[in-house]
């Protein structure tokens, strides 16, 4: 028989793991509905949480919903006609996907630094990297705290450049009291994939005001078919017809998908709560460590809470990975967003990137931890992380 000591100490060798979705009946009983329907692909449900993301976001946009945020942002772009020898200004700090889709198009994407205090790009490091070549701008929200969009839609603006959003950490994030997705850029992008704010398991959605960049992506994201082009020239009969207007993609959303997105769009406001009262603890508890705790949202902004990002600090008794091994041992999952995109070796070595083009991104790369941030968080998990961050520090 099991002491109780023993008993406790296998408890805690339970991991806390970085991050672990947590659905509820409502959300179980609603992807059931769509499974029992007879119609699992793409149809009322998408339409359904197209509309009640868009009356989210608000300021007029419309919203197309799509099976990722790279097929969104892959998307806008097309619509923009970003094309071979165009340039894209993109942040060097950034998932992948964000610079790959303007690879997709055959276009390049120039980077730009960071500000290391946000961990966003500034409008002043931005309008440094154009060229007569740059098409587009697409400013990445990180980890849920909105970048300048007052200062980025100007630059945009004096120089005529769209602007697409990269908003897969920013729902709901806002800026000067208008959530991200409505200020006016020509699309922002967000992303429903497993462990964002919101989850389809995978999905995005685009939004936009601007009525023909919607049409574009509503065509291309289902093959290039458009009904309304067929029956603009024929008064044929038959809801069957329809006409191919260019190569499209297979970037559609299913219903399954869709009908779970919108049951945690309703709880969008209390999963971001509980991320933050979460984030409050942390930053109570780690407030006299070594450490780089996240920046805090400027007066008028709101963080969505996605990513709670520590630097070790200049000076810490110990540096990032003796940290995260410390981690490990005590059980405590954690990740690293995101390796800066002139570190990997297809951006690199195409474009010739060095450390020293990236000196914030390349200081932030060897100090960053993200620890676990999740609703379904326990109060024992939340001490548990504690602990060991002090711990590591103690
Ligand atoms: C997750 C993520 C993406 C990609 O989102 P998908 O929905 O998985 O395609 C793009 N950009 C950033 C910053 C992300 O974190």
């Amino acid at each position: 028989m099991e002491s109780r000591v023993q008993r406790s100490e296998k408890a805690e060798r339970v991991r806390v793991p970085f991050f672990r979705v947590a659905l509820d009946e409502a959300e179980i009983e609603a992807v059931e509905r769509v499974l029992r329907s007879g119609w699992l692909t793409t149809g009322a449900e998408c339409a359904a949480f197209e509309k009640e993301f868009a009356e989210a976001i608000g300021g007029g946009v419309d919203a197309v919903a799509v099976n990722s945020n790279t097929a969104g942002m892959h998307l806008a772009l097309e619509a923009l006609g970003i094309k071979d020898g165009d340039e894209v200004i993109v942040p060097v700090l950034t998932f992948t996907a964000t610079a790959e889709v303007v690879r997709y198009l055959g276009a390049d994407p120039v980077f730009v630094d960071i500000d290391p205090g946000t961990l966003c790009v500034t409008a002043d490091a931005i309008e440094k990297k154009i060229t007569p070549r740059t098409r587009a701008i697409m400013p990445v929200h990180f980890g849920g705290l909105p970048c300048d969009m007052t200062a980025i839609l100007r630059l945009a603006a004096a120089r005529g450049l769209p602007l697409v959003e990269d908003a897969a950490h920013a729902f709901p994030t806002s800026h000067n009291g208008i959530p991200v997705g409505a200020h006016g850029s020509a699309a922002a992008v967000f992303s429903f994939y497993a462990n964002k704010t919101i989850t389809t398991g995978e999905g995005g959605m685009v939004v936009s005001t601007d009525k023909e960049l919607i049409k574009r992506v509503r065509i291309m994201r289902l093959h290039g078919i458009d009904r309304d082009v067929f029956r603009r020239h024929t008064d044929k009969p038959g809801l069957w017809r329809y006409d191919v207007v260019a190569p499209g993609y297979k970037y559609n959303l299913t219903d399954i998908a869709a009908a779970l997105g919108r049951r945690q769009l309703r709880r969008a406001g209390a999963l971001r709560n509980a991320r933050k009262a979460i984030a409050e603890r942390y930053d109570r508890a780690f407030a006299k460590l070594p450490l780089v705790l996240p920046a805090q949202a400027g007066p008028g902004d709101a963080d969505s809470y996605h990513l709670y990002i520590v630097q070790v600090a200049e000076g810490s008794p110990i540096d990032r990975d003796r940290f995260t091994a410390v981690l490990e041992a005590e059980g405590i999952g954690y990740s690293v967003h995101y390796t800066p995109l002139h570190q990997l070796s297809y951006w690199r070595d195409r474009y010739g990137l060095r450390d020293e083009d990236f000196p914030a991104a390349t200081d932030y790369a060897q100090r960053c931890v993200s620890l676990p941030l999740y609703p379904s968080m326990n109060d024992e998990e939340v001490e548990r992380v504690i602990a060991a961050v002090a711990g590591a520090f103690g």
